[in-house]
């Protein structure tokens, strides 16, 4: 167990899906640091940490620039240290927009239905989620400067930026 939490921790458990334990949160903070930096460093996360990832992380709301590469974000999982149960405020939409930077991050572009069902096994085009559901959660990631949507004939297709 680690012994207290700061900021810092709950940053590094949830970006990196670091364990909770006193010696990797160590590792992991002394290879990060960049050297000479470390004052720069500290401040950038706990500046982070204070806007956007507390123990509410407020992801989306904050337009955290970590999204694309955070765990948490892409895993839907927020829990951290000290922070037991999942928190259920925006946790499905968030969960669903993390899973679309992960998807897409894995592949070049990726056609709208194709998309869809890969993010979730009840995704049907014409339904409660469907289409129109996915397309309100691109437009709200591409509003974000994190996804661009291009629109060909008869098809939608998506891409990181
Ligand atoms: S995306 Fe969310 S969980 Fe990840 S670092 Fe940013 S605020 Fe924290």
């Amino acid at each position: 167990m680690h012994s207290s939490y700061s900021i810092i921790d709950f940053f590094y458990y949830r970006a990196f899906d670091v364990p909770d334990d006193d010696a990797a949160f160590e590792r992991v903070a002394s290879h990060l640091m960049p050297e000479g930096g470390s004052r720069t460093w500290n401040n950038a996360i706990m500046e982070l940490g204070g806007v956007a990832c507390g123990k509410k992380p407020r992801c989306d709301e904050a337009g955290c620039p970590w999204r694309e590469w955070c765990h948490a974000y892409q895993s839907g999982d927020f829990t951290a240290p000290d922070v037991p149960t999942q928190p259920s405020f925006e946790g499905s939409r968030r969960q669903f927009r993390g899973r679309i930077v992960r998807l897409l991050g894995e592949h070049d572009e990726l056609e709208l239905d194709t998309l869809g069902h890969r993010i979730r096994v009840d995704y049907t085009p014409d339904g409660e989620y469907g289409r129109e559901w996915l397309r309100s959660l691109l437009s709200d990631l591409s509003e974000d400067g994190l996804v661009q949507i291009e629109k060909g004939n008869d098809q939608i297709t998506a891409r990181l930026q």
